[in-house]
């Protein structure tokens, strides 16, 4: 049994610990976790509930939500906005949020593209008509690598206290699991995927022949699609419309490296330049004469910085110095701390980022401060 429903407890007849939602929404989660998918889209999103707790999963790099109700969408989409701590902290991941509005049996070019598409508790709301059109909309059309699908299992209604024919009055039918498996087999062997079987919402003891309150099929593509069959299929016209868009800073745009390069250096030279002035400090008292004025070289000791910040090799050419009032910090130095060289990858880069952004000595080798400047 997996690890996350093992402190499952059917407390009661209708009560699932932890709510059955959210084991649907964590096994989606396990499953993103599982194998990595870049772009997912989720059909059927409603208030975008799954869509907030993926957009924390740092290997996705698009996501998309899909309702016919634009309304259920709206009133939560703000939760999918970057926060003020991802523009002071880009992460390394670029991450595209966007909702559009229509329908599932519908085709639209925005929803090509994705590894993984999620249709949790949607099916069972299509009109007959619809249901028709959908194998052909997600597995023809967008045809994702994976497909998973949850939908009520109606052997599990008589545990179920209060449900007459259906557990939604929206709910156009709930199937058995055979019925579910059928249509699942023959949309999976019509379209090229391979499917399997599980479920959330365990029965109470001795009732286990019922099955999971929630079945879940989950679609593996066998063939990959050449990028040819996927563009004949492309429609030409857009028919969804995009409720709301988000693109979250991140390191790959030049403008949000620019400044964590910027902001980094800064405080790597600062630290560098305290150290410096610390070490004169103390030579100064030793020998009795007036620090600025001595032309000093100065190797940092590793145990000047604090551990985060680490430190690789400092050759003897990335010596900082002091000459008369101004502190020369070689940006070679500051290249060989980890924090700057694994947001730079190369010395040039550096130097490219830097440029114009702090003050450079005039051969462009080195960061210059003031002896009297303040930490900025
Ligand atoms: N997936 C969400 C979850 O598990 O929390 C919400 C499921 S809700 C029970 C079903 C959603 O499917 C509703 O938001 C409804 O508006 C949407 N829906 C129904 N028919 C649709 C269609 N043809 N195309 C897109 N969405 C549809």
């Amino acid at each position: 049994m997996d690890k996350n429903f093992q402190e499952e407890k059917f407390t009661g007849i209708t009560k699932f610990t932890p709510p059955l939602y959210e084991q649907r929404y964590q096994f989606v989660k396990d499953l993103v976790g599982k194998y990595k998918p870049k772009k997912v889209a989720d059909l059927g999103c409603a208030d975008c509930r799954l869509l907030c707790m993926l957009k924390f999963c740092s290997c996705i790099e698009v996501l998309a939500g899909i309702d016919i109700c634009a309304s259920v969408m709206k009133q939560k989409m703000h939760r999918l906005s970057p926060l003020p701590v991802d523009y002071l902290q880009p992460a390394e991941r670029s991450l595209t949020v966007t909702l559009h509005h229509g329908s599932v049996a519908q085709k639209d070019p925005c929803m090509l593209g994705f590894d993984l598409v999620t249709c949790i508790e949607l099916i069972e709301h299509l009109e007959e008509w619809e249901l028709k059109k959908f194998p052909e909309v997600v597995f023809g059309f967008m045809a994702p690598s994976r497909v998973v699908i949850s939908t009520p299992n109606s052997e599990f209604n008589p545990l179920l206290r209060g449900v007459r024919l259906f557990r939604n009055p929206d709910h156009k039918f709930e199937w058995t699991r055979l019925q579910f498996q059928s249509w699942a087999l023959e949309t999976a062997r019509r379209y090229g995927y391979s499917v399997e079987f599980t479920g959330v919402g365990h029965p109470p003891r001795g009732m286990e022949n019922v099955g999971f309150c929630t079945q879940i099929g989950v679609f593996v593509k066998k063939y990959p699609l050449t990028s040819a069959s996927a563009q004949s299929e492309k429609p030409a016209e857009a028919v969804y419309k995009t409720v709301f868009k988000a693109v979250y800073p991140s390191l790959k745009d030049e403008k949000y490296l620019r400044n964590a390069v910027v902001r980094e250096v800064t405080f790597t030279a600062q630290i560098i330049k305290q150290s410096l002035l610390n070490h004169l400090m103390s030579e100064h008292k030793e020998y009795n004469d007036d620090p600025t004025e001595r032309k000093s070289k100065f190797q940092p000791a590793v145990n000047c910085f604090s551990e985060d910040l680490g430190k690789l090799v400092v050759e003897k050419s990335m010596e900082s110095f002091v000459n008369g009032n101004v502190v020369y910090i070689p940006l070679a130095t500051i290249f060989s701390f980890p924090r700057v060289n694994r947001l730079c990858g190369t010395f040039e880069k550096l130097r490219k980022l830097v440029a114009g952004q702090v003050t450079l000595s005039s051969d462009g080798s080195a960061v210059v401060f003031s002896t009297d400047q303040e930490d900025n």
